[in-house]
This record gives structure tokens, C-alpha cells and sequence, in this order.
């Protein structure tokens, strides 16, 4: 690494101890980088990597609410609004009990990235609460929200700042949220995405990330004049992300093997068809119960229960040609990849934010396995949601063949950018360098164009 960006890197230790996963991002995006300070000296010289990493504002907030048994409860809300260089602040929220501002830090610096490779003017933003929907009744899920919108109102607008949903944000939540906004402020703006298609969202929102996965890594696989037809696919987790996941690689004819959620895994070596993934939609969207049930209605398929504390994953540990982790951080760790490519998977395309650990991707470095990191891979979400908000102010609807359209035309575009990058300043198929690179340049200019602000 030049001693430049070592010291932009030690810098951070120094002022954000105890961060590990905002470390971790920052790593990675430094170690792609650092190729560029030789050609790029102004990116030095106008200290854009100190800039780029210090969120532009960084909002941390109390969010009391009552729960049906008339107790107080008191959950911690965030907002990190990290760079609007390219457009208002723009990244989903999540509500879960693990989160904290590392790992929101982390959310909002990988979005700078990613919104920038969508090619649509968006700055990155993450916010969330350590709240826990799972368990929760309706009513008290809609108090929570009322409350963190409360505050969340104050920061947030269509030209400001656009959250959209996360783990543990679906679309009951964000009406919730859009509810209360639209009550406090008298107006009805497109200031959240994801929203009803009733009151503004745009069709295929829901399932952009997942079908926008399938897309790039189906383009990445004709790359190599192959094709996600008759592939074995592991995806990982069974939530939003997840389930168009599985949809969008059944379409294409592939086979999806596994899903899993924070109880444990299954593995269907039948393989999950479409009747299969009803099942889980209704399961996990409608009931909001375990994957577990799953082998009392499928019993030829196998459930391994987990505490989360095991060495490995055995998900990771199935015979493959594809893998999708959709669930959560550094849910792939160095001997999950290992397992990977012993088990013949040569692609992995990341659904979830940095589901891999920095020593999981040296593994699948070594082993040149078609590695695509989740900043370009599950663009697809914010990418639509971008849609959503062009739609929003035109006051129009577009047709779901004509989203579904511009997502595919997007994520093909996205692999087209990261592969150029990576060939120009790294080497061939390094789509971590090329992703890092082509949205970071992009987001460099601005700021220098803008000034020191
Ligand atoms: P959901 O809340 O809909 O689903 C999350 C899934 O992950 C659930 O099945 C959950 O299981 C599972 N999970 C959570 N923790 C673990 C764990 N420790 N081990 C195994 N499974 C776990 O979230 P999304 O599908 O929206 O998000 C999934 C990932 O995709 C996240 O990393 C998110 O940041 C990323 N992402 C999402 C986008 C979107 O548009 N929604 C856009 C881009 C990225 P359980 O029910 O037990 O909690």
C-alpha cells in the first residue's frame, strides 16, 4: 500500500476505534485504490480519501415507544448521510437488534459506491435502529415507526434525503414510516422508496434486488460464453432479497438448492420450484415464521439447526456451480470460501452487503472464482428506488415490463463499467477492484469539481 493511503487508513483507526465492519469496508476500497494514487495525484492532493470516508453529517437519535403491555421501550436511531457529491443522500433503513453505527457506517460508505455505478444522480446514505420487528405485533411495530419518524422527519425530504427499506424494513414498515412523515409535514413527496403501489411505489421494486443479482451475474457468466441455465445455485437467507433471488434464477432455468435465516439452513437437493417458493413467501412474508416448517411441508429436503457460533456454515458446505449469500455481513467466512471452491463454485455474486470477510476474499482471489461484490451485485434495489423517485416526480406510473427493462439494461451496464475498470487498472475480472474504481472516479470528480465542502 503507498504511504498515503496507509495513513489515511491509520487515521481512521485512530478516530473510530471499535468499528471492525467499517474497517473492514474501508479496507478493501483502500487496498483497490491504492493503484490509482500514481496516475490520479490530485485525488492526493485534494485529500479526497480523508473526505470520502468522514460522513458528511451523522445523525444518532432516541426513539421511545410504548410496547401493547403499556411499557416504555427505548431503541437508538441513526442516520448517516455520507456524501451527496452525485445527488440528495440516498440508502435504506434497518431495523434489527444488531445494529450499531459500525455496521451502519460501513452500510452508508459501501452505498457511495454502488449508487454511483447505477449511473443515476444519488448520494449514499444508511440509517436503521436496533429495533427488532421479529416477534412484534403490528401495532407496536406502526408505534415504533411513528416515533423514529418523529425525529427522522426532521433530516429526511425528496431533495434532502430518501430511505428506503432494509433487513427488517419491508413494505409494511415503510408505510408506516411514509404515514407519519406525510402527517408531520403536511405533504405528500416521494420521500421515501419502496412504498405501496397504491400511494406512489413503483412496480418492481420489491423484487429488483434479487431479479437485478440474477441479471448481473447472468451477464458476468456470458461473459465467460456461459449461462445461469442448469446451474446449482446456494442462495442464502429467506427474506427479501432472497426470495427474488430464487425467482428470477427459476426464470432463467437454474436450480436453487438452499435458504436459511438466523435459526438455521436447508438444504433441497430436489431442488426449489416454484411451488416450493410459494411456500416460503407465504412462510416468512405472510405467517413471519421459521424456515424451519419448511421440511414439515418439503420432508425429503434437510434442516441443520445453528446457534451462529460453529466454525463453519454448512450451507457453504453443498455441492454447486453458484452461490448468492443474501442474508447478512460476513456470513461467508475464510473456511466457508474454502469450502466453496472444493465444492466447485465458481461464481459468487453477493446479494447482502459484505457477506464476505476480508480473508474470505483472499480465497476466492486465489482461486479466481468469479467474485462480485455486493456494491455492484445488488445494486438493483437502490437502483429501481432511483426509478421510484423519477416516477414520483412526474407523478406517473411505469409499466413492470418497462422497469424491469431499464433494471436489466442498468445491471448490464454495471458489469460493462466494473469489467472496463478492472481490465484499465487492475487485472481481468478483479470486479472488486473494478467496482471500487469505476464508482469511486465517478464520485472523486464531483468532489473535486465542487470544492472543499
Ligand atoms: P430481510 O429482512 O427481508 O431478510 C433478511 C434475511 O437474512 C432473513 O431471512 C434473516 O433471517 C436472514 N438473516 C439475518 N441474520 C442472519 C444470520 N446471522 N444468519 C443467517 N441468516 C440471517 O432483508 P433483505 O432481504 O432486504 O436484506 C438481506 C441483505 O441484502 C442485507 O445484507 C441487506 O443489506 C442487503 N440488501 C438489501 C436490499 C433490499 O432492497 N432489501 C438492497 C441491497 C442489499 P431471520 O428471519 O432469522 O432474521
Amino acid at each position: 500500500m503507498h504511504k498515503e493511503i496507509e495513513s489515511v487508513y491509520n487515521n481512521m483507526l485512530q478516530k473510530d476505534p471499535n468499528q471492525p465492519e467499517f474497517h473492514q469496508a474501508v479496507k478493501v476500497f483502500l487496498n483497490s485504490v491504492d493503484s490509482l494514487v500514481a496516475d490520479e495525484p490530485k485525488i492526493i492532493y485534494h485529500k479526497i480519501l480523508d473526505r470520502i470516508i468522514e460522513p458528511e453529517r451523522t445523525i444518532i437519535f432516541r426513539v421511545p415507544w410504548i410496547d401493547d403491555n403499556g411499557k416504555l421501550q427505548i431503541n437508538r436511531g441513526f442516520r448517516i448521510q455520507q456524501n451527496s457529491a452525485l445527488g440528495p443522500y440516498k440508502g435504506g433503513l434497518r431495523f434489527h437488534p444488531s445494529v450499531n453505527l459500525s455496521i451502519l457506517r460501513f452500510l452508508a460508505f459501501e452505498q457511495v459506491f454502488k449508487n454511483s455505478l447505477t449511473g443515476l444522480p444519488m448520494g449514499g446514505g444508511k440509517g436503521g435502529a436496533d429495533f427488532n420487528p421479529k416477534g412484534k405485533s403490528d401495532n407496536e411495530v406502526m408505534k415504533f415507526c411513528q416515533s423514529f419518524m418523529t425525529e427522522l422527519s426532521k433530516h429526511i425530504g425528496p431533495n434532502t434525503d430518501i430511505p428506503a427499506g432494509d433487513m427488517g424494513v419491508g413494505g409494511r414498515e415503510i408505510g408506516y414510516l411514509f404515514g407519519q412523515y406525510k402527517r408531520i409535514q403536511n405533504e405528500v413527496t416521494g420521500v421515501l422508496t419502496g412504498k405501496g403501489l397504491s400511494f406512489g411505489g413503483s412496480l418492481i421494486r420489491p423484487e429488483a434486488t434479487g431479479y437485478g443479482l440474477i441479471y448481473l451475474a447472468d451477464a458476468v457468466l456470458h461473459g465467460e460464453k456461459d449461462t445461469i441455465k442448469g446451474k446449482r445455485c446456494i442462495i442464502s437467507g429467506s427474506g427479501n432479497v432472497a426470495q427474488y433471488t430464487i425467482q428470477k434464477i427459476l426464470q432463467l432455468g437454474g436450480i436453487p438448492l438452499t435458504i436459511s435465516d438466523s435459526n438455521g439452513v436447508i438444504i433441497d437437493e430436489a431442488g426449489i420450484n416454484e411451488e416450493k417458493l410459494s411456500f416460503i413467501m407465504n412462510l416468512k412474508n405472510v405467517k413471519r415464521g421459521r424456515i424451519s416448517e419448511y421440511i414439515k411441508a418439503f420432508p425429503t429436503a434437510k434442516y441443520v439447526a445453528r446457534t451462529g457460533s460453529e466454525e463453519y456454515n454448512e450451507i457453504w458446505n453443498t455441492n454447486a456451480d453458484c452461490a448468492f449469500p443474501c442474508a447478512v455481513q460476513n456470513e461467508i467466512n475464510e473456511l466457508d470460501a474454502k469450502h466453496l471452491v472444493a465444492n466447485g463454485v465458481f461464481l459468487v455474486a453477493e446479494g447482502a452487503n459484505m457477506p464476505t470477510t476480508f480473508e474470505g476474499q483472499q480465497i476466492f482471489k486465489k482461486a479466481n472464482t468469479l467474485y462480485i461484490p455486493g456494491k455492484a451485485a445488488n445494486a438493483g434495489g437502490v437502483a429501481v428506488s432511483g426509478l421510484e423517485m423519477s416516477q414520483n416526480s412526474e407523478r406517473l406510473s411505469w409499466t413492470k415490463e418497462n422497469v424491469d427493462a431499464k433494471l436489466k439494461d442498468i445491471m448490464e451496464n454495471i458489469y460493462k463499467n466494473i469489467s472496463e475498470a478492472a481490465d484499465q487498472y487492475s487485472t481481468h475480472n478483479n470486479f472488486t477492484d473494478g467496482a471500487n474504481i469505476a464508482g469511486f472516479l465517478k464520485v472523486a470528480e464531483a468532489m473535486i469539481a465542487q470544492g472543499y465542502v
